[in-house]
């Protein structure tokens, strides 16, 4: 079995190819490391072959391992569905950018406990880019209302979008997704003002990264491609 070293090395190496290919820059992509479900041994060892960003998706979760994380890092990512009565527990972390705002209500919630911190919190807006009513997002019509909206409080700074997609089993079938995603992404910029800033665009995962960064993204989130399976213990 290929090592964590190993992966990361791979990893790098295809995006550097796949940068090159289209004509982009070789260092303007960020890789977030998903560690959800490993133990903090794994990201340790991601971080010591040269990941500087992880992310988590379960606040629990997250406050148990951090503590016990060894090796530096530059960023924590919370990535997950975030509920209200988790809010404080997930910024005692320091999160440096949290992926999943998709609507004016958990902004607001965010926003106010963030004021009672005197902290300034980097935001992504997650959309939902398939017609699957289970997913988490906003819807993409109402992207860029939410966006401007969200960029009025004064404690939440808005850096950019994020999705997960339609899960498919083909990369093509991503296609749609992400390109939808960066025309928002690119209306957003085209209004940029001081409320907001178009920096980030966080879609790909481990069996699409490639074709996300085709289509113009500039943060991976990667599982599995790194880690290897994941092991939900029997309880998904
Ligand atoms: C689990 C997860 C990922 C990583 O998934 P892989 O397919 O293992 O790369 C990325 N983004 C989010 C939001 C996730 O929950």
């Amino acid at each position: 079995m290929p090592t964590i070293v190993e992966n990361v090395k791979a990893v790098q190496a295809s995006l550097k190819e796949k940068l090159a290919q289209i004509g982009r820059e070789a260092d303007e992509v960020l890789v977030v490391a998903v560690t959800k479900t490993h133990p903090v041994e794994m990201i340790e060892s991601a971080l010591r072959a040269g990941i500087k960003h992880f992310g988590e998706n379960k606040v629990q979760e997250a406050r148990r391992k951090l503590p016990f994380i060894s090796e530096p890092y530059e960023g924590f990512h919370y990535i997950g569905r975030l509920q209200t009565n988790k809010i404080n527990a997930l910024l005692e972390l320091e999160p440096v950018l949290i992926h999943s705002i998709d609507s004016m209500d958990l902004a607001w919630n965010l926003n106010k406990r963030c004021e009672a911190r005197g902290r300034v919190q980097d935001i992504l807006v997650q959309v939902n880019t398939t017609d699957e009513q289970s997913k988490s997002g906003c819807e993409p019509e109402e992207t860029i209302e939410l966006v401007q909206q969200i960029s009025i409080l004064p404690n939440l700074r808005v850096k950019g979008l994020m999705t997960i997609g339609l899960m498919s089993d083909t990369t093509e079938g991503m296609r749609p997704s992400f390109r939808l995603l960066k025309e928002l992404f690119d209306e957003l910029k085209a209004r940029e003002d001081a409320g907001y800033e178009m920096r980030w665009l966080s879609m790909g995962m481990s069996g699409d990264y490639l074709t996300a960064i085709e289509e113009g993204a500039n943060i991976v989130r990667l599982g599995s491609v790194l880690f290897g399976e994941r092991d939900y213990g029997g309880m998904k």
